[in-house]
């Protein structure tokens, strides 16, 4: 093996762990813009749920005044059935009694409605209240997890920036440009292993002149379709003799 390889190797196991941390910030933001719009909803629930009990209250006050101007209709005209002095107008004030007695049971009626919805909304609003509540508790949970995840992720990235500068020191200044120039024209893979005699990664497959070249190492071969530097992977561990739990 060419005795730049395995720096190579190192540089591609660097460059892919880099990329992997980089991929795992860029996707922090959006669990934050999740957390934040269940919030919203949570708030919007709550909101709605209020406005809900508002305009029952307002019904409800309507209704008790319409009860009052009832009930007082109510004792005007019984007031008034001791005075009259003609049958016609007793039965006239007979009937104003019977349609204020509807009056005062109609709203009744709907007073109690409203207070029966009422408890059933103040209920919706307690439950919006601790929803929004829950929300808010994992919304600041997220934030601090994406923070810690950030601070950890960036750490890693200066150590591996670390590794690199030290594995790139090792190498000849035109190797490691062509390393970078392979991470940023091939989707960040520089480097490839050989597998069956294909380049494992545009799986063209290989001269046998190029993979001699490869196990004799005198010079760093690259694909000739994708251009990448090859390797030759150590040979697979033999797989242990076979085991009493295999045969089992
Ligand atoms: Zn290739």
């Amino acid at each position: 093996m060419h005795p730049s390889l395995e720096h190579l190797i190192r540089l591609q196991q660097l460059e892919t762990d880099a990329s992997e941390r980089k991929r795992r910030l860029a996707e922090l933001p959006a669990r934050v813009t999740e957390a934040d719009a269940a919030l919203a909803a949570a708030k919007a629930a709550r909101d709605a749920a209020t406005a809900l009990v508002a305009e029952n209250t307002a019904t409800r006050r309507a209704a008790d005044r319409e009860l009052g101007v009832q009930q007082s209709r109510l004792t005007k005209f019984k007031d008034q059935l001791m005075e009259v002095k003609t049958n016609k107008e007793y039965t006239a004030m007979q009937h104003e009694i019977a349609t204020a007695e509807e009056g005062v049971r109609t709203f009744e009626d709907q007073i109690l409605t409203l207070m029966m919805q009422a408890d059933e909304l103040t209920a919706g609003v307690k439950a919006a209240d601790a929803a929004l509540a829950a929300e808010e508790r994992k919304g600041k949970q997220v934030r601090a997890d994406v923070e810690a995840e950030r601070g950890q992720l960036e750490g890693e990235l200066i150590t591996i920036a670390a590794a690199r500068t030290e594995v790139e020191g090792k190498l000849p200044a035109e190797l490691v440009r062509l390393f970078n120039e392979g991470v940023s024209k091939r989707r960040g893979i520089a480097v490839s292993s050989i597998k069956d005699g294909h380049c494992e990664a545009c799986q063209v497959r290989l001269r046998p002149q190029l993979i001699m070249e490869i196990r004799k190492g005198d010079r760093i071969v690259q694909c000739e379709s994708c251009m990448r530097i090859l390797f030759m992977p150590p040979p697979a561990p033999v797989p242990a003799a076979t085991t009493e739990s295999d045969r089992a």
